[in-house]
């Protein structure tokens, strides 16, 4: 297939080389000149140390000075952004599970932008080079590395060529076609300062708290929750857990990362079957609150053309290539008990005829 990038625009590409980098990087460094793959940018190791030694330190404060209306106000902005990411960045911007009517885009860029995670069309990019080429050079959190790279090494480092030469070919048209989604990467620099600023200050002057406490709790431990849910991914649910989709890959079934990450752990279905909307074969809110989320804006109308997998088309898979760990993959399953047959509801049920 022919690169499609031939009418990007350059400066939407300003990071072509080095795609860790985020425009700030891009700013304050310009090492993409003479980067040297796979050596480590010092730079990015000591803004992610401080991130989390401030993030610890802000624990310390929860449990000392804290006040209670500031560390619910942080827990609200960790759910924001991660919401922000796992239905925004991921499932709406990355597979393009779903569609969403300008209001509901609005608010998932805005919540994504909290999560300070560079911008929705480097991480869709990015996310689905992850998908194409999973486990090899070209996946820029390679689990085949070990966990600590595939958890957060790989943002510390100088990118692989193989990942470079894929980036060029990667489907991207859709997301340079989507103004909100080009407004919020050209203009990354400016957004991030706000989206740090505002939830900065409004716990001082709306309930008095101090800004030690703010900048800890509410800035860096909560960054630091947000960076976390979402890395679980890249490394716990691409090593541990069940695989009853396809026993070939990486990505698992990990119940731990779908409740840290808001449903993003049913990690082996996601790979098989990434258009569902659900990231999931069953929409279980419990440990899938993204599906809730989603499901809400669907119920009023915003959220719309919701993908899902078919019951054969996961039965065929389950068989053909799961590990065996597939307790029930549908209605005529021979291992779906009587009792669970006789309480599952029919909807429509053609009585006659
Ligand atoms: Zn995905
Ligand atoms: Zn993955």
């Amino acid at each position: 297939m022919a690169p499609n990038t031939s009418s990007v625009p350059s400066e939407v590409l300003y990071e072509k080389d080095d795609i860790n980098a985020t425009p700030t990087d891009t700013l304050l460094q310009s090492y993409t000149e003479k980067q040297n793959q796979g050596t480590v940018v010092w730079f990015r190791v000591f803004r992610l140390a401080y991130i989390h030694i401030s993030g610890l330190y802000g624990l310390y404060l929860v449990f000392t000075s804290a006040l209670l209306a500031t560390i619910n106000f942080a827990f609200l902005l960790h759910l924001a952004g991660t919401l922000g990411v796992m239905s925004g960045a991921h499932r709406l911007w990355s597979h393009q599970s779903f569609k969403a009517n300008i209001p509901l885009r609005v608010i998932l860029m805005l919540f994504f932008s909290l999560s300070c995670q560079s911008s929705a069309f480097s991480w869709a990019r990015n996310h689905r080079i992850h998908h194409k080429y999973s486990e090899t050079n070209a996946d820029p959190h390679n689990a085949k590395r070990g966990f600590f790279f595939s958890h957060c090494g790989w943002v510390m480092v100088h990118v692989h060529p193989e990942f470079k030469e894929k980036a060029k070919q990667i489907g991207i048209s859709d997301l340079l076609a989507d103004p909100l989604v080009m407004f919020q990467h050209r203009y990354y620099l400016w957004l991030l300062p706000i989206v740090v600023v505002i939830p900065l200050l409004l716990p001082m002057y709306w309930w008095g708290e101090s800004l030690s406490n703010s900048w800890h709790v509410v800035i860096m431990l909560r960054l630091t929750a947000t960076f976390n849910c979402t890395f679980l991914i890249n490394s716990v649910a691409h090593i541990w857990g069940n695989r009853p989709y396809d026993k070939f890959i990486n990505p698992s079934q990990n119940l731990g990362v779908a409740i840290a990450a808001l449903g993003e752990g049913w990690h082996n279905y996601h790979h098989v079957f990434p258009w569902d909307y659900k990231a999931a074969e069953l929409g279980n809110y419990s440990t899938n609150i993204t599906t809730m989320f989603i499901d809400f804006f669907a119920w009023i109308g915003w959220a719309y053309d919701l993908k899902t997998t078919s019951p054969q088309l996961i039965e065929a898979r389950v068989k053909r290539t799961g590990d065996g760990s597939h307790d029930v993959w549908g209605w005529n399953d021979k291992d779906l008990s009587q009792e669970d047959k006789l309480k599952a509801t029919i909807i429509n049920e053609k009585k006659f005829g």
